[in-house]
């Protein structure tokens, strides 16, 4: 999971850029980067780090340019290292340079990869990022096709999620694959400037007056005429099957106050809240409680739906960062206890429901239920806001094997035991699917197998 960040026609593309990248810090906090144009060069900076620390102002005030795009790094593919950073940059010998920011994974990458190195093209990472330059500039130097053109080939060809901004010292591309599977928002401001982001919370601070989500296999052009859109390529859209956004977005990934696939993250949350609700009929605690702070919503949904107690036992240190997005064990372990603390007293003799959005590898809600028992909690109910995850994601989340999933090592039962909770229930599928307007145009693979781009692993 990453976030990427456009911005087209501002005089301080570099800061506003940097601004978008900052509230998209949840996706990714290993590494990040930015690329500035002014118009006749473009100037690239990436590191290991959080946005905060890698531009401060003073570096900011030197990347000077009306046009930028930007990256935070959550590492699936590829090794966390500067190399796999974005935005990877294309400096070429003759014509104008190309930098290229993405999220999400392609599941074909060694294939292409193959490809263009047969035909002599170099690489210097292992990132989906490079792979995506690297073809496109290709097909627009060497095979001299247009951006759209090349973009309409590569939406042929590379198969997996990307959601991406592409720019030349003077022009910004947006585009979208045919899927649709992470999201992707775009909006012009009041004075003329074009922002494209992966979450609308991003684009919100920054104050367009027009914003709407890219479609899949959409693509923008942006230059000094304005902003063009291109139509989803028919051929495309109809052999991608339809839409399959990723429901993750919703239950986990997105901050509640992202606008994504036509749905507000939040309600979304909440209603997932009202059907674990729903189904607890006989259930009657003491309290509802999140595990803080993407399961917020879903304890606010089952509170509201169930008539008891909004409470909030647990407190998060937010100087910790999101756990599942910490790419070692050892590094998720540590940091999953000095995340969550509970309050003093609050625990004694109560009979508690514990909502979580997901169990994925079970590490952090294992030391949290333990946490709440030592602390005096009579019965702790844990309430999973998805279904269980049984498979990996290809398309852009760090689950590489089914082995480090814990609902394939245990029953329902078993997981029960394990954690030792008084009872475990997750939301069911189809529930799931009813939380949603339009469930059938999402992916819903790492519940079900059943998946939209097959990886050649399972083909
Ligand atoms: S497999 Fe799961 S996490 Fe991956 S895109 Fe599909 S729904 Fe999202």
């Amino acid at each position: 999971m990453c976030g990427i960040l456009g911005v087209y026609n501002h005089s301080q593309a570099a800061e506003l850029t940097a601004l978008g990248m900052f509230a998209e810090q949840h996706r990714g906090q290993e590494s990040c980067g930015m690329a500035v144009s002014d118009g006749k060069v473009i100037r690239l900076r990436k590191r290991m780090g959080l946005v905060k620390e890698v531009f401060p102002p003073h570096i900011l005030a030197e990347m000077p340019g009306h046009i930028a795009i930007g990256h935070v790094r959550y590492p699936t593919c590829g090794a966390a290292n500067e190399f796999n950073s974005q935005p990877h940059i294309a400096e070429l010998f003759v014509g104008t340079p190309f930098a290229l920011a993405s999220n999400g994974d392609i599941v074909n990458y060694s294939e292409v990869r193959q490809r263009l190195e047969a035909e002599g093209v170099n690489f210097n990472s292992n990132n989906d990022g490079e792979l995506l330059l690297k073809f496109l500039v290709f097909h627009i130097i060497r095979k001299e096709l247009s951006p759209e053109d090349a973009i309409r080939l590569l939406m042929r060809e590379i198969k997996g999620a990307y959601s991406t901004v592409l720019m030349t010292r003077d022009t910004m591309h947006v585009f979208r694959d045919p899927h649709g599977i992470r999201p992707l928002v775009w909006g012009e401001t009041e004075d003329g400037s074009f922002i494209a982001a992966s979450e609308s919370c991003a684009l919100d601070i920054l104050g367009p007056k027009f914003k709407e989500e890219l479609p899949p296999a959409g693509i923008l052009r942006i230059d000094s005429n304005g902003c063009q859109r291109f139509n989803a390529d028919a051929a495309l859209y109809r052999d991608a099957d339809g839409p399959r956004h990723c429901i993750f977005e919703h239950i986990y990934f997105s901050r509640p106050d992202n606008y994504a696939f036509g749905e507000n993250v939040y309600t979304v949350r909440e209603r997932i809240g009202a059907a674990l609700a729903a189904a607890d009929k006989d259930l009657c605690p003491d309290g509802v409680m999140p595990v803080p702070d993407s399961s917020n919503f879903m304890a606010l949904g089952y509170a509201k739906a169930k008539g008891i107690p909004f409470e909030m036992g647990l407190i998060r240190n937010h100087y910790v960062g999101r756990t599942f997005i910490k790419p070692k064990q050892t590094v998720r372990d540590e940091s999953a206890r000095q995340k969550f603390n509970p309050l003093p007293n609050f625990f004694e003799g109560k009979r508690i429901v514990l909502v979580d959005d997901s169990i994925v590898r079970g590490t952090t809600i294992g030391k949290i239920v333990h946490l709440i028992f030592e602390h005096g909690a009579k019965e702790v109910h844990l309430r999973i806001g998805s279904p269980p995850v049984k498979y990996s994601c290809y398309y852009g989340i760090d689950t590489p094997t089914r082995t480090e999933l814990v609902a394939n090592k245990y029953s329902v039962a078993e997981l029960e035991k394990h954690l030792g909770v008084t009872s475990l229930r997750y939301i069911d599928l189809n529930a799931l699917k009813g939380c949603v307007s339009n469930p059938d145009e999402y992916c819903h693979a790492c519940f079900t197998g059943d998946y939209p781009i097959l990886p050649k692993e399972i083909q």
